[in-house]
């Protein structure tokens, strides 16, 4: 599932359609819930993401979060993850070594939860200013 962000100052809505009530903006983006928070943070920090895939279990739906350009961050990336340097632009991903080892559906679940709890601890240590409004939880595990 997903959750729709305004695309100009990354506050919640709740229709794709809807006009946003803070400023007025009227697009709005559909991000995997689980990157919501992830994705709010980064973009209000003015790390613009352009695509992003929280990872799907069902599909070879795979972890990453491309930028609009090169960014440098203060602390390492969690483990698991590296950035690709492409031209003009970085994506954050998930290595592909790590996303050949076999697993089971609820293996699967409980990785890309981990997954992407892992990359909103390291955004929000990143960014410790400017925290989302609470979105979406991992759950205690
Ligand atoms: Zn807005």
């Amino acid at each position: 599932m997903y959750t729709i962000l305004c695309s100009k100052c990354w506050s919640v809505k709740e229709k794709k359609a809807d006009i946003c009530k803070i400023c007025y903006d009227h697009i709005g983006i559909e991000v995997d819930d689980f990157l919501s928070n992830t994705i709010q943070i980064l973009n209000k920090n003015n790390c613009h993401t352009t695509f992003c895939c929280s990872g799907h279990v069902n599909d070879d739906g795979r972890f990453y979060i491309a930028f609009d350009k090169v960014y440098s961050f203060k602390n390492d990336l969690p483990k698991l993850f590296k950035i690709e340097n492409k031209e003009d632009h970085i994506v954050i991903r998930v290595s592909d070594k790590e996303l050949e080892i076999k697993r089971t559906i609820p293996e699967k679940i409980d990785f890309v939860a981990e997954l992407n709890k892992s990359i909103y601890e390291w955004v929000k240590k990143e960014f410790p200013e400017k925290q989302p409004e609470v979105l979406f939880f991992f759950g205690d595990r």
